[in-house]
């Protein structure tokens, strides 16, 4: 089984995603957290990540590719594996293809979450995150401790510039731009499936599980 979630900020991929892991049993594999990880390990590619995001630029395709490229031959990944954050762009899922038909293998699944924007900004204004392993929290159904540090790692928790109000509508409009090409690329190939996301949790996951099988 190996799927792509899309979907803006804030609509719940994260969340989907895990569920669709303990399911099918594959890891899934966000690019926040595999980036986090090559950077904590100072891997050559981990050391070339980090200055592009120490400057504030955005790590190119190419070197995000490559570190895709390397988690995907993990041994973990033989049955299959969810991929959250990554394609972003046509040439990223240009790349994708070609390494998996390397192995002949594909894609089964491209699962977008679509959700009203105004969901979207009450979620992620509450959302809050810490900064060292990346657990997440919500202000409403999933507060951090009460002394503010995080219940994984002891760090501290905060709200991310990116969570406030006055730049989520900002973010929700680069994604639309940013992923609408993605859409149709995979739309014309046959692998897009619509999941509606103004929905419990539960009942999202049920209408995935359903498109899936
Ligand atoms: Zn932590």
């Amino acid at each position: 089984m190996r799927l792509v979630l899309l979907g803006a900020p804030g609509v719940g991929k994260g969340v989907q995603g895990n569920l669709l892991k303990e399911r099918y049993n594959i890891p899934k594999i966000s690019t926040g957290d595999i980036l986090r990880e090559v950077i904590n390990n100072k891997t050559p590619e981990g050391i070339e990540a980090e200055a592009f995001l120490r400057s504030g630029k955005l790590v190119p395709d190419s070197l995000i590719n490559n570190i895709v490229n390397k988690r995907l031959k993990n041994d973990d990944c033989e049955n299959g594996f969810i991929l959250d954050g990554y394609p972003r762009t046509v040439p990223q899922a240009e790349f994708l293809n070609e390494i998996l038909s390397k192995n002949s293998e594909t894609l089964d699944k491209v699962i977008n979450i679509e959700i009203d924007e105004n969901i979207i900004i009450k979620r992620l204004s509450n959302r809050r995150i810490c900064l060292s392993c990346g657990e997440l929290y919500n202000m409403l159904t999933d507060p951090p401790p009460e002394d503010g540090v995080c219940r994984v790692c002891g760090e501290k928790v905060i709200q991310r510039e990116d969570d406030k109000p006055e730049t989520i509508k900002n973010r929700i409009e680069v994604y639309k731009k940013e992923t609408q090409p993605l859409k149709e690329f995979y739309e014309s190939s046959g692998l897009l499936v619509e999941v509606d996301g103004n929905n419990d949790i539960r009942n999202i996951h049920k209408n995935i599980i359903s498109l899936m099988e």
